[in-house]
Protein backbone atom coordinates (compact mmCIF):
# COMPACT_ATOMS: atom_id res chain seq x y z
CA UNK A 1 0.00 0.00 0.00
CA UNK A 2 1.60 3.11 -0.30
CA UNK A 3 1.76 6.12 2.13
CA UNK A 4 -0.84 8.12 0.10
CA UNK A 5 -3.20 5.67 0.34
CA UNK A 6 -2.24 4.33 3.30
CA UNK A 7 -2.93 7.67 5.07
CA UNK A 8 -6.24 8.23 3.00
CA UNK A 9 -7.47 4.86 4.50
CA UNK A 10 -6.48 5.66 7.92
CA UNK A 11 -8.05 9.05 7.89
CA UNK A 12 -11.37 7.31 6.79
CA UNK A 13 -11.16 4.32 9.38
CA UNK A 14 -10.78 7.19 11.76
CA UNK A 15 -13.93 9.29 11.18
CA UNK A 16 -16.12 6.19 10.88
CA UNK A 17 -14.46 4.99 14.20
CA UNK A 18 -15.34 8.92 15.17
CA UNK A 19 -18.79 8.12 14.51
CA UNK A 20 -19.07 5.21 16.44
CA UNK A 21 -17.71 6.53 19.32
CA UNK A 22 -19.91 9.38 19.37
CA UNK A 23 -22.87 6.74 19.16
CA UNK A 24 -22.15 5.41 21.82
CA UNK A 25 -21.36 7.98 23.75
CA UNK A 26 -24.63 9.42 23.46
CA UNK A 27 -26.44 5.96 23.79
CA UNK A 28 -24.68 5.75 27.36
CA UNK A 29 -26.24 9.58 28.25
CA UNK A 30 -29.61 8.54 27.56
CA UNK A 31 -29.36 4.83 29.27
CA UNK A 32 -27.81 6.40 32.32
CA UNK A 33 -30.34 9.42 32.25
CA UNK A 34 -33.25 6.73 32.14
CA UNK A 35 -31.71 4.73 35.12
CA UNK A 36 -31.26 7.94 37.21
CA UNK A 37 -35.04 9.05 36.16
CA UNK A 38 -35.95 5.21 37.40
CA UNK A 39 -34.53 5.03 40.30
CA UNK A 40 -35.56 8.29 42.14
CA UNK A 41 -39.41 7.84 40.99
CA UNK A 42 -38.84 4.61 42.62
CA UNK A 43 -37.64 6.08 45.58
CA UNK A 44 -39.97 8.87 45.90
CA UNK A 45 -42.91 6.38 45.46
CA UNK A 46 -41.41 4.29 48.21
CA UNK A 47 -41.21 7.17 50.23
CA UNK A 48 -44.83 8.34 50.38
CA UNK A 49 -46.30 4.80 50.42
CA UNK A 50 -44.11 4.74 53.27
CA UNK A 51 -45.24 7.76 55.26
CA UNK A 52 -48.60 7.85 54.18
CA UNK A 53 -48.98 4.20 54.91
CA UNK A 54 -51.96 3.49 52.47
CA UNK A 55 -52.80 3.24 48.80
CA UNK A 56 -50.32 5.26 46.74
CA UNK A 57 -52.05 9.03 45.60
CA UNK A 58 -51.32 10.28 42.24
CA UNK A 59 -52.61 13.37 43.05
CA UNK A 60 -49.66 14.93 45.83
CA UNK A 61 -48.56 17.97 45.71
CA UNK A 62 -44.88 17.60 45.07
CA UNK A 63 -41.90 19.08 45.85
CA UNK A 64 -38.00 19.56 47.07
CA UNK A 65 -35.95 21.49 49.49
CA UNK A 66 -32.45 22.43 49.50
CA UNK A 67 -30.12 24.74 51.10
CA UNK A 68 -27.82 26.59 48.90
CA UNK A 69 -24.32 25.24 49.54
CA UNK A 70 -20.92 26.77 47.80
CA UNK A 71 -20.74 22.79 45.79
CA UNK A 72 -23.00 20.14 44.28
CA UNK A 73 -21.64 17.84 46.91
CA UNK A 74 -22.27 19.90 49.80
CA UNK A 75 -26.06 20.94 48.43
CA UNK A 76 -26.62 17.30 48.18
CA UNK A 77 -27.14 16.03 51.88
CA UNK A 78 -29.54 19.31 52.31
CA UNK A 79 -31.90 17.64 50.14
CA UNK A 80 -36.21 16.84 51.50
CA UNK A 81 -38.54 15.68 49.38
CA UNK A 82 -41.90 17.46 50.29
CA UNK A 83 -45.28 15.79 49.64
CA UNK A 84 -48.99 16.39 51.20
CA UNK A 85 -52.70 16.20 50.23
CA UNK A 86 -54.68 18.81 48.56
CA UNK A 87 -55.78 20.24 51.77
CA UNK A 88 -53.51 18.10 53.81
CA UNK A 89 -50.58 17.63 56.60
CA UNK A 90 -46.98 17.97 54.32
CA UNK A 91 -44.39 15.88 55.53
CA UNK A 92 -40.76 16.46 54.60
CA UNK A 93 -38.18 12.96 53.94
CA UNK A 94 -34.57 13.64 53.77
CA UNK A 95 -33.26 12.39 50.71
CA UNK A 96 -29.67 13.71 51.19
CA UNK A 97 -28.39 9.74 52.09
CA UNK A 98 -29.60 8.57 48.75
CA UNK A 99 -28.79 11.21 46.74
CA UNK A 100 -25.13 11.08 48.11
CA UNK A 101 -24.61 7.29 47.46
CA UNK A 102 -26.01 7.75 43.61
CA UNK A 103 -23.51 10.58 43.48
CA UNK A 104 -20.67 8.37 44.51
CA UNK A 105 -21.77 5.47 42.24
CA UNK A 106 -22.24 7.33 39.33
CA UNK A 107 -18.28 8.46 40.03
CA UNK A 108 -17.43 5.22 38.93
CA UNK A 109 -19.45 4.44 36.28
CA UNK A 110 -18.86 7.03 34.47
CA UNK A 111 -14.88 5.63 35.21
CA UNK A 112 -15.93 2.60 33.74
CA UNK A 113 -18.24 3.76 30.83
CA UNK A 114 -14.91 6.35 30.20
CA UNK A 115 -12.64 3.40 29.52
CA UNK A 116 -15.26 1.45 27.59
CA UNK A 117 -15.09 4.33 25.53
CA UNK A 118 -11.17 4.51 24.99
CA UNK A 119 -11.12 1.03 24.21
CA UNK A 120 -13.94 1.20 21.43
CA UNK A 121 -11.61 4.18 20.21
CA UNK A 122 -8.18 1.96 20.33
CA UNK A 123 -10.02 -1.49 18.59
CA UNK A 124 -12.42 0.24 16.46
CA UNK A 125 -9.79 1.78 14.23
CA UNK A 126 -8.43 -1.39 12.97
CA UNK A 127 -11.48 -3.46 13.01
CA UNK A 128 -12.65 -0.47 10.22
CA UNK A 129 -9.36 -0.81 8.65
CA UNK A 130 -9.71 -4.63 8.14
CA UNK A 131 -13.55 -3.98 7.02
CA UNK A 132 -12.62 -1.65 4.81
CA UNK A 133 -9.52 -3.60 3.07
CA UNK A 134 -11.49 -5.27 0.52
CA UNK A 135 -12.75 -1.76 -0.55
CA UNK A 136 -9.45 -0.73 -0.73
CA UNK A 137 -8.44 -2.98 -2.97
CA UNK A 138 -10.97 -2.63 -5.37
CA UNK A 139 -10.01 0.22 -5.66
CA UNK A 140 -6.53 0.20 -6.06
CA UNK A 141 -7.16 -2.21 -8.98
CA UNK A 142 -9.65 0.12 -10.69
CA UNK A 143 -6.93 2.91 -10.27
CA UNK A 144 -4.39 0.41 -12.03
CA UNK A 145 -6.67 -0.21 -15.06
CA UNK A 146 -7.42 3.32 -15.27
CA UNK A 147 -3.74 3.99 -15.48
CA UNK A 148 -2.99 0.93 -17.63
CA UNK A 149 -4.03 3.45 -20.24
CA UNK A 150 -5.82 0.84 -21.90
CA UNK A 151 -6.84 2.23 -25.76
CA UNK A 152 -8.93 0.95 -28.05
CA UNK A 153 -5.91 0.06 -30.58
CA UNK A 154 -5.34 -2.75 -27.77
CA UNK A 155 -8.40 -3.94 -28.05
CA UNK A 156 -7.89 -4.13 -31.80
CA UNK A 157 -4.87 -6.04 -31.78
CA UNK A 158 -6.52 -9.00 -29.34
CA UNK A 159 -9.30 -9.21 -31.61
CA UNK A 160 -6.76 -9.93 -34.63
CA UNK A 161 -4.78 -12.52 -32.37
CA UNK A 162 -8.11 -13.71 -31.60
CA UNK A 163 -9.18 -14.48 -35.02
CA UNK A 164 -5.93 -15.66 -36.29
CA UNK A 165 -5.68 -18.62 -34.06
CA UNK A 166 -6.47 -21.77 -36.24
CA UNK A 167 -8.89 -24.09 -34.25
CA UNK A 168 -7.39 -26.90 -35.90
CA UNK A 169 -3.73 -26.02 -35.35
CA UNK A 170 -2.12 -27.75 -32.06
CA UNK A 171 0.54 -25.16 -31.09
CA UNK A 172 -2.20 -22.22 -31.46
CA UNK A 173 -1.24 -19.52 -28.85
CA UNK A 174 -2.34 -16.06 -28.16
CA UNK A 175 0.20 -13.56 -27.93
CA UNK A 176 -0.41 -9.90 -28.90
CA UNK A 177 3.18 -8.64 -27.63
CA UNK A 178 1.73 -6.43 -25.20
CA UNK A 179 2.84 -6.81 -21.72
CA UNK A 180 -0.33 -5.39 -20.54
CA UNK A 181 -2.53 -8.49 -22.16
CA UNK A 182 -0.20 -11.31 -20.96
CA UNK A 183 -2.16 -12.35 -18.28
CA UNK A 184 -5.45 -12.28 -20.05
CA UNK A 185 -3.10 -14.04 -23.05
CA UNK A 186 -1.86 -16.73 -20.07
CA UNK A 187 -5.61 -17.48 -19.39
CA UNK A 188 -6.77 -17.99 -22.63
CA UNK A 189 -3.89 -19.99 -23.77
CA UNK A 190 -4.01 -22.49 -20.63
CA UNK A 191 -7.36 -23.15 -21.99
CA UNK A 192 -6.33 -23.39 -25.41
CA UNK A 193 -4.14 -26.22 -24.32
CA UNK A 194 -6.65 -27.53 -22.71
CA UNK A 195 -9.17 -28.06 -25.54
CA UNK A 196 -6.20 -28.90 -27.54
CA UNK A 197 -5.52 -32.02 -25.25
CA UNK A 198 -9.38 -33.15 -24.80
CA UNK A 199 -9.66 -32.74 -28.94
CA UNK A 200 -6.42 -35.13 -29.36
CA UNK A 201 -7.82 -37.58 -26.26
CA UNK A 202 -10.78 -37.62 -28.60
CA UNK A 203 -9.27 -38.38 -31.64
CA UNK A 204 -7.19 -41.41 -30.44
CA UNK A 205 -10.28 -42.93 -28.94
CA UNK A 206 -12.52 -42.53 -32.20
CA UNK A 207 -9.49 -43.99 -34.05
CA UNK A 208 -8.77 -46.84 -31.54
CA UNK A 209 -12.20 -47.99 -31.29
CA UNK A 210 -12.43 -48.05 -35.89
CA UNK A 211 -9.12 -49.97 -35.38
CA UNK A 212 -10.79 -52.79 -32.50
CA UNK A 213 -14.02 -52.70 -34.41
CA UNK A 214 -12.21 -53.16 -38.27
CA UNK A 215 -10.64 -56.60 -36.88
CA UNK A 216 -13.58 -58.68 -36.10
CA UNK A 217 -15.23 -56.94 -39.00
CA UNK A 218 -12.35 -58.65 -41.05
CA UNK A 219 -12.52 -61.37 -39.68
CA UNK A 220 -16.10 -61.98 -40.26
CA UNK A 221 -16.22 -60.90 -43.58
CA UNK A 222 -13.01 -63.63 -43.93
CA UNK A 223 -15.05 -66.44 -42.34
CA UNK A 224 -17.76 -65.39 -44.48
CA UNK A 225 -16.45 -65.30 -47.83
CA UNK A 226 -14.81 -68.85 -46.74
CA UNK A 227 -18.29 -70.05 -45.51
CA UNK A 228 -19.67 -69.03 -48.90
CA UNK A 229 -17.06 -71.05 -51.13
CA UNK A 230 -16.34 -74.03 -49.30
CA UNK A 231 -19.20 -74.31 -46.05
CA UNK A 232 -22.05 -75.43 -48.09
CA UNK A 233 -20.68 -78.76 -48.73
CA UNK A 234 -18.23 -78.65 -46.18
CA UNK A 235 -19.54 -79.59 -42.62
CA UNK A 236 -16.53 -78.90 -40.89
CA UNK A 237 -16.01 -75.94 -42.17
CA UNK A 238 -19.54 -74.99 -41.83
CA UNK A 239 -18.98 -75.58 -37.99
CA UNK A 240 -15.69 -73.74 -37.52
CA UNK A 241 -16.72 -70.95 -39.75
CA UNK A 242 -19.98 -70.41 -37.52
CA UNK A 243 -18.21 -71.03 -34.14
CA UNK A 244 -15.57 -67.95 -34.94
CA UNK A 245 -17.82 -65.53 -36.01
CA UNK A 246 -19.50 -65.94 -33.02
CA UNK A 247 -16.75 -65.52 -31.34
CA UNK A 248 -15.99 -62.39 -33.18
CA UNK A 249 -19.78 -61.02 -32.62
CA UNK A 250 -19.42 -61.83 -28.93
CA UNK A 251 -16.18 -59.57 -29.09
CA UNK A 252 -17.76 -56.80 -30.62
CA UNK A 253 -20.63 -56.26 -28.38
CA UNK A 254 -18.79 -56.19 -25.54
CA UNK A 255 -16.64 -53.64 -26.84
CA UNK A 256 -19.37 -51.63 -28.18
CA UNK A 257 -21.08 -51.89 -24.57
CA UNK A 258 -17.76 -51.23 -23.18
CA UNK A 259 -17.43 -47.82 -25.82
CA UNK A 260 -20.91 -46.82 -24.23
CA UNK A 261 -19.85 -47.15 -20.69
CA UNK A 262 -17.19 -45.14 -21.41
CA UNK A 263 -19.17 -42.71 -23.52
CA UNK A 264 -21.78 -42.30 -20.86
CA UNK A 265 -19.47 -41.63 -18.23
CA UNK A 266 -17.72 -38.77 -20.51
CA UNK A 267 -20.98 -36.92 -20.53
CA UNK A 268 -21.17 -37.20 -17.22
CA UNK A 269 -23.64 -40.31 -16.41
CA UNK A 270 -23.31 -43.45 -14.72
CA UNK A 271 -23.19 -41.18 -10.92
CA UNK A 272 -23.17 -44.07 -8.18
CA UNK A 273 -25.95 -44.04 -6.12
CA UNK A 274 -24.63 -44.57 -3.35
CA UNK A 275 -25.62 -46.56 0.21
CA UNK A 276 -23.74 -48.53 2.96
CA UNK A 277 -22.64 -51.42 2.19
CA UNK A 278 -20.06 -54.21 3.36
CA UNK A 279 -17.02 -54.92 1.14
CA UNK A 280 -16.65 -58.03 3.23
CA UNK A 281 -20.27 -59.09 1.92
CA UNK A 282 -19.45 -58.30 -2.10
CA UNK A 283 -16.20 -60.06 -1.90
CA UNK A 284 -18.21 -63.16 -0.60
CA UNK A 285 -20.39 -63.03 -3.53
CA UNK A 286 -17.67 -62.24 -5.79
CA UNK A 287 -15.87 -65.40 -4.85
CA UNK A 288 -18.32 -67.69 -4.63
CA UNK A 289 -19.20 -66.88 -8.39
CA UNK A 290 -15.95 -67.08 -9.46
CA UNK A 291 -14.89 -70.41 -7.84
CA UNK A 292 -17.99 -71.54 -9.54
CA UNK A 293 -17.50 -70.43 -12.91
CA UNK A 294 -13.58 -70.43 -13.11
CA UNK A 295 -12.48 -73.77 -12.29
CA UNK A 296 -8.82 -73.63 -13.59
CA UNK A 297 -7.54 -71.25 -10.79
CA UNK A 298 -7.83 -71.84 -6.59
CA UNK A 299 -10.11 -69.03 -5.36
CA UNK A 300 -9.04 -67.59 -2.21
CA UNK A 301 -10.66 -65.04 0.52
CA UNK A 302 -9.78 -63.11 3.29
CA UNK A 303 -11.95 -61.02 4.59
CA UNK A 304 -12.39 -58.85 7.87
CA UNK A 305 -15.56 -59.05 9.59
CA UNK A 306 -17.21 -55.88 8.53
CA UNK A 307 -15.60 -53.32 6.05
CA UNK A 308 -18.01 -50.70 5.88
CA UNK A 309 -18.12 -48.75 3.08
CA UNK A 310 -20.39 -45.58 1.11
CA UNK A 311 -20.87 -47.29 -2.97
CA UNK A 312 -22.85 -48.42 -5.52
CA UNK A 313 -22.85 -51.77 -5.05
CA UNK A 314 -23.48 -52.79 -8.55
CA UNK A 315 -21.15 -50.14 -10.22
CA UNK A 316 -18.38 -51.48 -7.64
CA UNK A 317 -18.78 -55.40 -8.08
CA UNK A 318 -18.86 -54.16 -12.07
CA UNK A 319 -15.02 -52.55 -11.37
CA UNK A 320 -14.59 -56.09 -9.12
CA UNK A 321 -15.54 -58.16 -11.76
CA UNK A 322 -13.06 -56.67 -14.41
CA UNK A 323 -10.35 -56.74 -11.93
CA UNK A 324 -11.13 -60.60 -11.36
CA UNK A 325 -11.32 -60.99 -14.91
CA UNK A 326 -7.75 -59.33 -15.49
CA UNK A 327 -6.72 -61.97 -12.93
CA UNK A 328 -7.68 -65.06 -14.06
CA UNK A 329 -6.61 -64.37 -18.02
CA UNK A 330 -3.06 -63.11 -17.07
CA UNK A 331 -2.63 -65.73 -14.77
CA UNK A 332 -1.60 -69.65 -15.78
CA UNK A 333 -3.90 -72.83 -14.45
CA UNK A 334 -3.99 -73.42 -11.16
CA UNK A 335 -2.74 -70.54 -9.84
CA UNK A 336 -3.68 -69.36 -6.73
CA UNK A 337 -6.05 -66.09 -6.90
CA UNK A 338 -6.89 -64.15 -3.31
CA UNK A 339 -10.03 -62.00 -2.94
CA UNK A 340 -9.51 -59.77 -0.10
CA UNK A 341 -11.40 -57.15 1.99
CA UNK A 342 -9.89 -54.90 4.99
CA UNK A 343 -9.31 -51.49 6.30
CA UNK A 344 -6.32 -50.03 6.02
CA UNK A 345 -3.92 -47.93 7.93
CA UNK A 346 -5.50 -44.70 6.84
CA UNK A 347 -9.23 -46.13 7.53
CA UNK A 348 -10.67 -46.31 4.23
CA UNK A 349 -12.36 -49.61 3.30
CA UNK A 350 -10.30 -51.33 0.65
CA UNK A 351 -10.77 -55.00 -1.08
CA UNK A 352 -7.40 -56.21 -3.22
CA UNK A 353 -7.51 -59.08 -5.95
CA UNK A 354 -3.91 -60.74 -5.90
CA UNK A 355 -3.12 -63.35 -8.81
CA UNK A 356 0.43 -65.00 -9.36
CA UNK A 357 0.08 -64.98 -12.85
CA UNK A 358 2.28 -62.70 -15.40
CA UNK A 359 2.51 -59.51 -14.04
CA UNK A 360 3.12 -56.39 -15.38
CA UNK A 361 5.87 -54.49 -16.07
CA UNK A 362 6.73 -51.42 -14.24
CA UNK A 363 7.37 -49.24 -17.67
CA UNK A 364 3.28 -50.47 -18.25
CA UNK A 365 2.22 -49.97 -15.05
CA UNK A 366 1.24 -46.10 -15.63
CA UNK A 367 -0.22 -46.76 -18.45
CA UNK A 368 -2.53 -50.17 -17.64
CA UNK A 369 -5.82 -47.15 -16.92
CA UNK A 370 -5.41 -45.62 -20.37
CA UNK A 371 -7.93 -46.74 -23.04
CA UNK A 372 -7.13 -48.88 -25.39
CA UNK A 373 -3.60 -49.88 -23.83
CA UNK A 374 -2.69 -53.57 -23.75
CA UNK A 375 1.35 -54.29 -21.83
CA UNK A 376 1.22 -57.27 -24.69
CA UNK A 377 -1.40 -56.56 -27.49
CA UNK A 378 -0.69 -59.73 -29.63
CA UNK A 379 -1.26 -61.92 -26.76
CA UNK A 380 -4.47 -59.92 -25.27
CA UNK A 381 -5.89 -60.00 -28.87
CA UNK A 382 -5.90 -63.87 -28.53
CA UNK A 383 -7.39 -63.65 -25.29
CA UNK A 384 -9.57 -61.35 -26.54
CA UNK A 385 -9.26 -58.38 -24.03
CA UNK A 386 -9.92 -54.92 -25.88
CA UNK A 387 -7.69 -52.84 -23.43
CA UNK A 388 -10.96 -50.95 -22.05
CA UNK A 389 -11.71 -53.07 -18.80
CA UNK A 390 -9.25 -51.13 -16.52
CA UNK A 391 -10.11 -47.16 -17.66
CA UNK A 392 -14.13 -48.66 -17.07
CA UNK A 393 -13.27 -49.74 -13.37
CA UNK A 394 -10.97 -46.74 -12.90
CA UNK A 395 -13.71 -44.64 -14.05
CA UNK A 396 -16.12 -46.06 -11.25
CA UNK A 397 -13.82 -45.96 -8.57
CA UNK A 398 -12.69 -41.89 -9.38
CA UNK A 399 -16.49 -41.55 -9.60
CA UNK A 400 -16.77 -42.62 -6.26
CA UNK A 401 -13.49 -40.64 -5.13
CA UNK A 402 -11.25 -44.04 -4.34
CA UNK A 403 -8.28 -45.20 -5.96
CA UNK A 404 -5.98 -47.70 -7.03
CA UNK A 405 -2.62 -48.99 -6.05
CA UNK A 406 -0.85 -51.29 -8.40
CA UNK A 407 1.58 -53.60 -6.77
CA UNK A 408 3.00 -56.09 -9.78
CA UNK A 409 6.48 -57.94 -10.52
CA UNK A 410 6.78 -59.55 -13.77
CA UNK A 411 6.43 -63.43 -13.68
CA UNK A 412 4.95 -63.00 -10.01
CA UNK A 413 2.15 -61.46 -10.03
CA UNK A 414 -0.24 -58.57 -9.61
CA UNK A 415 -2.34 -57.28 -6.46
CA UNK A 416 -5.08 -54.50 -7.86
CA UNK A 417 -6.12 -52.80 -4.45
CA UNK A 418 -8.74 -50.46 -4.52
CA UNK A 419 -9.55 -48.08 -1.71
CA UNK A 420 -12.39 -45.79 -0.75
CA UNK A 421 -13.10 -42.63 1.01
CA UNK A 422 -13.58 -43.85 4.75
CA UNK A 423 -16.69 -44.01 6.31
CA UNK A 424 -17.28 -40.92 8.25
CA UNK A 425 -18.75 -43.60 11.53
CA UNK A 426 -16.88 -43.41 14.88
CA UNK A 427 -14.04 -45.49 14.31
CA UNK A 428 -14.35 -48.32 17.53
CA UNK A 429 -17.59 -49.65 15.49
CA UNK A 430 -15.41 -51.26 13.23
CA UNK A 431 -14.34 -54.38 14.75
CA UNK A 432 -11.75 -55.63 12.48
CA UNK A 433 -11.63 -59.95 12.66
CA UNK A 434 -10.63 -62.65 9.79
CA UNK A 435 -12.46 -64.83 8.78
CA UNK A 436 -11.00 -67.44 6.56
CA UNK A 437 -11.49 -70.77 6.26
CA UNK A 438 -9.17 -73.69 7.39
CA UNK A 439 -6.99 -73.53 4.08
CA UNK A 440 -7.04 -69.76 3.87
CA UNK A 441 -5.62 -69.76 7.28
CA UNK A 442 -3.10 -72.19 6.17
CA UNK A 443 -1.96 -70.16 3.49
CA UNK A 444 -2.05 -67.10 5.07
CA UNK A 445 0.46 -68.61 8.17
CA UNK A 446 2.56 -69.94 5.37
CA UNK A 447 2.38 -66.35 3.35
CA UNK A 448 3.86 -64.56 6.58
P1 LIG B 1 -10.56 -55.91 -21.47
O1 LIG B 1 -11.10 -54.65 -22.02
O2 LIG B 1 -11.20 -57.10 -22.04
O3 LIG B 1 -10.49 -55.92 -19.99
P2 LIG B 1 -7.72 -55.97 -21.21
O4 LIG B 1 -7.78 -56.92 -20.10
O5 LIG B 1 -6.60 -56.15 -22.22
O6 LIG B 1 -9.07 -55.94 -22.02
P3 LIG B 1 -7.53 -53.94 -19.20
O7 LIG B 1 -8.32 -54.78 -18.28
O8 LIG B 1 -7.81 -52.51 -19.28
O9 LIG B 1 -7.62 -54.49 -20.67
O10 LIG B 1 -6.03 -54.13 -18.82
C1 LIG B 1 -5.03 -53.36 -19.49
C2 LIG B 1 -3.74 -54.13 -19.58
O11 LIG B 1 -3.14 -54.24 -18.31
C3 LIG B 1 -3.95 -55.56 -20.02
O12 LIG B 1 -3.94 -55.65 -21.41
C4 LIG B 1 -2.78 -56.27 -19.41
O13 LIG B 1 -1.64 -56.18 -20.24
C5 LIG B 1 -2.50 -55.50 -18.15
N1 LIG B 1 -3.07 -56.17 -16.97
C6 LIG B 1 -4.18 -55.82 -16.31
N2 LIG B 1 -4.40 -56.63 -15.27
C7 LIG B 1 -3.39 -57.50 -15.25
C8 LIG B 1 -3.03 -58.59 -14.40
N3 LIG B 1 -3.75 -58.93 -13.35
N4 LIG B 1 -1.90 -59.27 -14.70
C9 LIG B 1 -1.12 -58.93 -15.74
N5 LIG B 1 -1.41 -57.91 -16.58
C10 LIG B 1 -2.53 -57.20 -16.34
MG1 LIG C 1 -9.27 -56.67 -18.66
Amino acid sequence: MRAKDSRKMTSIARRINRHHVADLFWTLVFVNITILAILLTVWCYTAEKGTLGHQWIPNLLRSIEWTQNKSFSDTLPTVYYIFSLPQGEAYRVYAGTQLMVLYRASFFIAILEGLTLVFRWRKGKGQTMNLLSPLHKMSETAEQLSRAGFDEQKYHDLEDAIEAISASAPDAKLSTGDSDLLGLENAVNNLLTRMHENYRHQIRFVSDASHELRTPISVIRGYAEMLDRWGKDDKKILEEGITAIRIETDNMQQLVEQLLFLARGDAGRHQPQLQAIDLSKLVHELYDEYAMIDQNHHWRIQTEASVSADADPAQLKQAARILCDNALKYSGTDSVITLRSFVNEHDEPCFSVQDSGVGISSADIPHIFERFYRADPARNRNSGGTGLGLSIAKLIIDRHKGYFKVISLEGVGTRMVVCLPKKIKPKDTLIPETLMTEADKSDKHSES
